[in-house]
């Protein structure tokens, strides 16, 4: 038999097997949708010999298992939202894991203060389970959450719903339960304990924490339990119009320090050209609609939808940079204190305006993710890197250097950028440079795009020297960030990580690969190894 008919031969074999652990329909071979598995949100790569979708933690085990007998490479995929080749392996044939049956919402347990969930739940299906018993997890989604998942934002580091406040996803998280690369089933945190329940992560060494941010690595994240808070009853919104973005970044760090905003983030004014562009009467009409619908109905909806339409479409400056905060409260008064150490801070740096942004993200956090193709159709794509809070400055002008010395090739291929900055805790800024050009679409905008949406922009032929020109100028970016020492979290196989390790960390890491996958099957290739 030759090579390819004896590739071709285990692939069937493997194929069936997967089939009778999880049923025929839950096994994808079709050539589109294996095509459309070996795409993210940026790259279109090498497509999975097949489709996984396990609908049990026994069925996830049990695929790990046969895969890795027959040495095909694991690649566990939440939403698939993300754009650093996190699922997507170009090097090896592997099978992709689509955690997406695994959604439930397995135990809220109030007096306790913690819920478990399966891992393939996304963010928005967690938050309305939550809702009903007036809790929520302190990190409480990203902004792609009404698809993104829970492993999805515990495998990369997310940050942005509450992480003003609360840090990133894994800060929110007590233990998991991660099939290992043999198929072991491992409890990591209190409930490590056989007889335990996982109210609390430490149990010996933070095992937990070696799973976070390993972009899927090490295992696939089955189930989670996160910490439960009070949902907050009071939120204000504010926004303000900064001149330069050294003061807006000063001003952030200070307002990160005192830990009083929920969501802090802001624009540079390309991002802010950007976001004009894309707000069109019928999403305003429709934002208005939300934001007095979150309202609650009455005279409140009435005074928040008065002051949206006071404000217009043109309360920015499109040539300042804004910055906008949520900062919630248990009451009136403590979300009233907590706006007024906002605006002590700010002072006479920043100018206060309409505080539409925020209320709006707010009214509907898990809007459909549009926002990953430019108002006008074109291509996007993100770089970011976070920086301790006295170096954003030192960071921004470092990127503008980088964009500087690619000027020409950017206006060349007509490439735009711009900036969202966004703090996270009272730890870090967070610098997202953001990248724009003329180019078609991927299999997968079309087929995870609103095709309502979809179908009101204009289309671009392939432009495959543009495209290129973008890669370097974010390959750039990215270096930049590695070499001031900022950290990056959705690693997959995209960041200079591996460059930038110290030896005694590389060792270490690469040590625990090798101990918890010698056989270099569980998604190879992320975080530079295997
Ligand atoms: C419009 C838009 C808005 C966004 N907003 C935000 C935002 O607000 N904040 C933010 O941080 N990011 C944001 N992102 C980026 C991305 O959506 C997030 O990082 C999100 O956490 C990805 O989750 P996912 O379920 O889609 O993961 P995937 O893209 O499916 O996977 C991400 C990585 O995790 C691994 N993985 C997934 N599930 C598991 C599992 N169960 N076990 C082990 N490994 C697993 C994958 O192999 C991959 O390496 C945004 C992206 C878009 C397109």
């Amino acid at each position: 038999m030759s090579t390819t008919a004896r590739a071709t031969h285990d692939a069937a074999k493997l194929t069936a097997q997967l089939a009778h652990v999880v049923g025929p329909g839950q096994v994808l071979t079709q050539e589109e949708d294996r095509e459309f598995y070996g795409q993210d949100v940026h790259h279109a790569g090498r497509a999975p010999i097949a489709v996984v979708r396990p609908g049990s933690v026994e069925e996830l085990s049990s695929v790990v298992r046969l895969c890795a007998e027959a040495g095909i490479a694991l690649l566990p995929r939440g939403g698939g939202l993300s754009y650093t080749q996190g699922y997507v392996c170009d090097t090896r044939d592997g099978v992709a894991v689509d955690l997406g049956r695994l959604d439930r919402v397995l135990e809220v347990n109030a007096a306790d203060g913690y819920v478990t969930v399966e891992c393939g739940a996304t963010w928005k299906q967690l938050d309305d389970a939550l809702a009903t018993h007036r809790m929520r997890t302190p990190f409480w989604g990203t902004l792609s959450g009404l698809r993104a998942t829970i492993g999805g934002g515990l495998s990369q580091g997310a940050i942005f719903l509450g992480s003003g406040t609360h840090g990133a996803a894994a800060e929110s998280l007590l233990g998991l339960d991660v099939v290992l690369a043999d198929g072991t089933v491992a409890r990591v945190g209190a409930h490590a304990n056989a007889r335990g329940k996982p109210f609390f992560r430490q149990f010996g060494p933070d095992l937990s924490g070696v799973f976070t941010g390993d972009c899927g690595a090490f295992g696939i994240k089955a189930r989670a339990t996160l910490r439960l808070i009070p949902r907050e009853s009071e939120t204000r919104f504010l926004s303000f119009s900064f001149r330069d973005g050294a003061t807006l970044l000063e001003c952030m760090a200070g307002i990160a320090r005192a830990g009083v905003a929920s969501e802090l983030f802001a624009f540079d004014p390309g991002m802010q050209r950007v976001r004009m562009k894309r707000v069109s009467l019928a999403e305003d009409a429709r934002a208005l609609g939300q934001v007095m619908k979150a309202a609650g109905g009455g005279m409140k909806a009435l005074r928040e939808g008065t002051r949206i339409v006071m404000g217009g479409r043109h309360f920015l400056d499109e040539d300042e940079y804004s910055a906008h905060a949520s900062v919630d409260g248990h009451d009136a008064a403590d979300a009233d204190a907590k706006a007024d150490v906002v605006r002590r801070l700010v002072g006479s740096k920043g100018r206060e305006v309409q505080s539409t942004i925020p209320r709006v993200m707010r009214s509907n956090p898990f809007a459909e993710v549009n926002s990953m193709i430019g108002p006008s159709g074109e291509r996007w794509v993100p770089v970011h890197g976070s920086v301790a809070l006295s170096e954003g400055p030192a960071m921004l002008a470092a990127l503008e250097a980088v964009q500087e010395r690619h000027r020409q090739e950017r206006e060349r291929h007509d490439i735009a950028h711009g900036y969202l900055l966004c703090s996270i805790g009272d730890r870090a800024l967070l610098i997202e440079p953001v990248l724009y050009w003329p180019d078609s679409r991927l299999l997968f905008h079309d087929r995870v795009l609103d095709p309502e949406y979809l179908a009101r922009l204009p289309s671009y032929d392939e432009n495959l020297p543009a495209r290129a020109a973008v890669d370097r100028i974010r390959a750039d970016l990215a270096r930049c960030f590695m070499e001031h020492g900022a950290v990056s979290f959705q690693l997959g196989r995209f960041y200079f990580y591996q460059e930038g390790l110290d030896p005694g960390a590389a060792s270490l890491l690469a040590s625990i690969k090798q101990l918890l996958d010698p056989a270099g099957v569980m998604n190879p290739g992320c975080l530079g190894l295997g």
